[in-house]
């Protein structure tokens, strides 16, 4: 039997402030989350962006801190959450505003880089309830004293794997230090492998794990994969897809900050309500290209993967990877983009053929196979590389035979389904049927 929200919190203010978010219904990880959470247990939750795991930290936070006053003396915040980007963090409070809007005492700051410290001192200067910070931001509020531990009781880390990869373990590491060791500490990530987990036994406590499958996708997005020669290639079948009318909104992402500059530039100037997105840009630069995004006056925009972090736009239709993702869990933070609150998306990558064993890391990954598209007049004339020896035959993804040119007749112009939905591990076999 499905749980309701009404199953899992008592208080009736964030049941109001959820039906007013129009959840109807928790998500799997808040399902799982919420209840152990309340309880104050640690966890360690294996969850993606886009699956509801703010609303799953946030909810029981909030309804924790709304149930009691705090027992220590003191104006330090009561939970923290920790987020890699100041875009995520920005996100966070901006969920914690929705579900605490009629928590009329709620106090919360988010302390990120790129911003001025003024406004960030004065709101520390009186008790405050949440705090939402980048690391780095937070230890600077720390060596000049302005952060109180004593009234802490959560600690949160968000995509706790992205902080690692971003080099900020040092920095949790000393802030987990001066943090009383009587907390609960909820711990969030795309996985919990590696050192992420080694992190996770260190600050937590008897957590109990929770993994919310990382395949799941709700059948909400659409993906696919183009194999290109190269970049001209590339352009061309970008060219040729942002034609599409059916995109209301689309994030293209690239692996270099340099490149969202050229390829947002290359497309204002043939039109399109183009801007580019990267960690090197302005905060309020930033700010203000996010504000344009969900206003809609901004299109496209193209991106870099710590900048998109965050971004949780609705009408986001389509998801391009100009550029394969560097690890295949980012394929799986770009492509939440879209599909958001429950709508339909799709999501497109592009990879040059040599590439083929990146994209088969990241079908590994996701558990499932990414349909091959093709479209009649742009396909790729590269050939893959044969498969080595030592591969057992039908055993590893795109094993023996060479990609052929055209193994496919389709209707001129129109993609077409080059190989799709193939079981895992199934050699490839050009057919000449046409996929769907
Ligand atoms: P997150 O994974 O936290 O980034 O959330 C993804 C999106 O789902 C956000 O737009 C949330 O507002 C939305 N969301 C979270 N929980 C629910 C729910 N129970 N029902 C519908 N939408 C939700």
């Amino acid at each position: 039997m499905s749980l309701s929200f009404h199953d899992l919190i008592e208080d009736k203010l964030l049941l109001r402030a959820i039906a007013d978010a129009g959840y109807t219904a928790p998500t799997p990880v808040q399902s799982a989350a919420i209840p152990a959470a309340l309880k104050g247990e640690d966890l360690c939750v294996c969850a993606q962006t886009g699956s509801g795991k703010t609303a799953a930290f946030l909810l029981p936070a909030l309804a924790r801190i709304a149930a009691r006053r705090s027992e220590q003396a003191g104006k330090g915040a009561r939970v923290l959450v920790l987020t890699p980007t100041r875009e995520l963090a920005q996100q966070v409070e901006e969920n914690a505003k929705l579900y605490g809007k009629y928590f009329k005492w709620l106090r919360t700051v988010s302390l990120v880089g790129g911003t001025s410290y003024g406004f960030q001192t004065r709101m520390l200067a009186k008790p405050i309830d949440l705090i939402i910070a980048t690391p780095g931001r937070l230890m600077d509020h720390m060596q000049q004293g302005r952060i109180d531990f004593a009234r802490l009781e959560t600690l949160i880390l968000d995509e706790a794997d992205r902080m690692l990869d971003m080099g900020f373990i040092d920095d949790i590491k000393k802030i987990t230090a001066a943090m009383p060791s009587e907390r609960q500490t909820l711990l969030f990530s795309a996985t919990l492998d590696g050192a992420v987990g080694v992190l996770a036994k260190g600050i937590t406590r008897d957590a109990q794990r929770i993994d919310i499958e990382r395949s799941e996708n709700h059948g909400k997005i659409d993906e696919s994969v183009y194999y290109c020669d190269d970049i001209r290639h590339k352009h061309r079948l970008l060219d040729y897809l942002l034609r599409d009318t059916a995109i209301d909104q689309a994030v293209i992402f690239t692996s270099t900050k340099v490149m969202t500059e050229e390829l947002a530039d290359a497309l204002y100037e043939k039109g399109y309500a183009a801007q580019c997105l990267h960690g090197d840009m302005p905060q309020n630069w930033r700010n203000r290209t996010l504000r344009d995004l969900h206003n809609g006056r901004i299109k496209i925009l193209v991106a870099t993967d710590v900048a998109a972090r965050g971004i949780d736009a609705e009408r986001i239709s389509h998801v391009f990877n100009f550029d394969l993702p560097k690890q295949p869990e980012d394929y799986v933070h770009r492509i939440g983009r879209t599909g958001r609150a429950g709508r339909h998306g799709i999501a497109i990558t592009f990879a040059e053929v040599r590439d083929y064993v990146k994209v088969h890391k990241i079908e590994n990954y996701i558990k499932r196979k990414l349909a091959e598209v093709e479209i009649e007049g742009m396909e790729p004339t590269r050939k893959r590389a044969p498969a080595k020896k030592r591969a057992p035959q039908g055993k590893k993804g795109f094993g023996g035979k060479p990609f052929d040119k055209k193994p496919f007749a389709g209707k001129s112009g129109k993609p077409r389904r080059a190989h799709d939905g193939a079981p895992k591990g199934a050699p490839r076999k050009p057919s000449g049927k046409r996929g769907g």
